[in-house]
């Protein structure tokens, strides 16, 4: 029995709960928690995956809510059509608070959380339509055909419906092309912007889907709220309830799932609990569990920062381990130039730093099927110059032109598309994303999957291709042994290799390296020297910042070298080994 198991038994468990003879009090309980789990499975994603904070779910399950009790009541409309209202009135508002804040830097989307849900809290709560702070009474229970949900059992089997479907669609979109990109994004697991955007993806796209994503499962909550309580108030949709859910989150396990349940859970039982006993220890009817779950929360942050569902999970059965058919049509693979012909051009590119200029107008060209190394002491401008020409930082001034096509101005994602990929002198790897996943994220441009076809499970043969893909990479540079472990636990040198086979999954015409072989030993150098050959001799072209002179002069075919931001010389290796200035260079840099 793997993990999978015991997630559909546990399912069935709760869908067939209600059908038992269990007290009523426990299905009040499930129902509420699994309300709860519905936001904060947005939540999870929102936050956990992506890192981007909101306090303002609970305004997002209040319009839900307020539009089917306006729509059934007032309107005297289906409640059905009062979820439609209430997800669309959602997503108008979750992509205009998304598209305002989600290009600004992290503080912005917490704070605009925290206003729209102040906002909408005091805008419901003197609107004489929505019945001020009283609310509207007397909702319709909800009703498939003749059946209606009106008994707390009954709305029990939709809530629960909803919380598994959601629980299943964001576990298979996090499994994905999509969903590899979400996670690569996260600012304060070490992820962020440049990576998957080199890799080809809109990031800003992704953060508003995902907050898109989380507002409509909090606005489905709120409706299936309505509908079970038959009134609403704007009680439960004020920043407390805002607060309680990202409360939720952290304490089961941001990241995960089954934290989303594990900390809906315990808050709704230890919050009635409290709401018993603290009274009683304090006198007075204050809401003094806010005050036990502010101390409970700090402990948790110190002591358990993940939460506490990666302390459950030591205790289940492991996750299904996939393996890699290997035997499916492969993904389609770009037309690359002949070996000869012009691939880049870089022309008197620059770029400025304030005063410091970290590249002074440097020049060369690279055609198809060559290695050209790009050396110079540190500092030199080396790095910045490949930023420059991957799109990753704006050029000061200059042109380069790829593959015929001018790419100066051009974001890296375009780039990437245009036939260019790339390592980092600093590796970004997915730490907690096995090294076959992080591979897979190199396919990014070669595969379609999009967040709902994700969610829905339909991707399943384009899924097998991009692994396929990634072991296919893996092999090749002598990796697929670990294909299965989680990227954090490589050493740097194999981490650097991981990032080389990523490149290489997306099919690049022209290959940058940023100092492959740092952090290699002897042996994992020429074992990569080799896998670089090979790759020449398939007629890829390769950019190759080195500081180990050995590695670059075996295999390169001209060395540009570089000084001071400055172009210093360009020629065969034997040219630059010969070369005064050069050696003038590297020892006047204490190299
Ligand atoms: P190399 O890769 O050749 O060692 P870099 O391209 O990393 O050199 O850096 C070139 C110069 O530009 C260095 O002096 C460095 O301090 C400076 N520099 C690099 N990136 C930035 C930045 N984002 N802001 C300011 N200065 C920078
Ligand atoms: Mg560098």
């Amino acid at each position: 029995m793997n993990r999978t198991h015991l997630a559909i038994a546990a399912a069935v468990a709760l869908l067939v709960l209600p059908f038992a003879p269990v007290p009523d009090f426990w299905i009040t309980q499930l129902n509420y928690i699994g309300l709860f789990s519905l936001v904060v499975l947005g939540l999870v994603l929102l936050t956990g995956v992506g890192g981007l904070t909101s306090f303002g779910q609970a305004a997002f399950a209040g319009i839900g809510a307020y539009a089917t009790a306006y729509v059934s009541t007032t309107l005297a409309l289906s409640p059905w059509l009062g979820l439609v209202v209430g997800l669309a009135l959602t997503l108008v508002l979750a992509l205009a608070i998304g598209a305002m804040t989600l290009r600004m830097s992290g503080h912005y989307l917490p704070l605009a959380t925290i206003c729209w849900c102040l906002a909408l809290y005091y805008l419901v709560g003197n609107l004489e339509a929505l019945g001020k702070y009283d609310g509207l009474l007397g909702l319709p229970a909800l009703q498939i055909g003749d059946f209606s949900f009106q008994s707390e059992r009954r709305i029990y089997l939709l809530i629960w419906l909803a919380a598994l479907l959601a629980a299943v669609a964001i576990t298979r979109l996090l499994d994905s092309r999509p969903g590899r990109i979400m996670r690569a994004m996260n600012a304060h697991r070490g992820g962020g912007a440049t990576m998957p955007e080199a890799m080809g993806a809109s990031t800003f796209r992704y953060k508003l889907v995902m907050f898109v994503i989380a507002a409509l499962l909090a606005s489905l909550s709120g409706w299936l709220y309505a509908h079970m309580q038959r009134s609403v108030n704007p009680s439960p949709f004020g920043i407390k309830f805002g607060i309680e859910y990202l409360f939720m989150a952290v304490l089961g396990g941001i990241a995960t799932v089954g934290g989303a349940f594990t900390g809906a859970a315990l808050v709704k039982l230890a919050e009635d609990q409290l709401k018993v006993w603290l009274p009683m220890i304090f006198g007075g009817s204050g809401n003094y569990e806010i005050i036990v779950f502010g101390v409970v929360l700090v402990l948790v942050l110190r002591f358990a920062p993940d939460g506490l569902w990666p302390l459950i999970a030591r205790w289940l059965p492991a996750p299904r381990q996939r393996a890699v058919d290997e035997n499916v049509p492969p993904l389609s693979s770009r037309r690359h130039p002949q070996a000869g012909a012009a691939l880049l051009d870089v022309r008197a590119i620059r770029k400025q730093f304030g005063g410091l200029v970290a590249v002074n107008d440097i020049s060369f060209k690279i055609s198809a099927g060559d290695i050209v190394g790009l050396i110079g002491p540190n500092g030199a401008g080396k790095s910045t110059t490949f930023n420059l020409i991957s799109g990753v930082l704006p050029l000061t001034g200059g042109e380069v032109e790829l593959l015929g096509l001018r790419v100066d101005g051009h974001s890296s994602r375009e780039i990437a598309r245009a036939g260019l990929s790339r390592t980092f002198q600093h590796v970004k790897l997915v730490p907690d994303m096995t090294v076959l996943e992080n591979v897979a994220l190199g396919t990014y441009l070669r595969t379609r999957t999009g967040t709902v076809r994700a969610m829905l499970g339909l991707n399943a043969a384009e899924e097998a291709q991009a692994r396929a893909e990634a072991l296919r990479q893996l092999r090749r540079i002598g990796l697929a042994e670990q294909a299965h472990e989680l990227a954090g636990n490589l050493a740097l040198g194999p981490q650097r290799l991981v990032e080389i086979a990523r490149a290489l999954a997306s099919d690049p015409s022209l290959l940058l390296l940023d100092e492959p072989a740092a952090g290699l030993r002897h042996k994992e150098k020429e074992a990569l020297a080799e896998v670089l050959r090979q790759l020449k001799a398939e007629g890829l072209s390769l950019l190759l910042v080195e500081h180990d002179m050995d590695f670059v002069m075996k295999l390169t075919d001209r060395i540009v070298v570089m000084e001071f931001g400055r172009w210093l010389m360009e020629g065969t290796p034997a040219e630059v080994q010969a070369s005064p200035a050069v050696r003038a260079a590297y020892l006047g840099a204490d190299e």
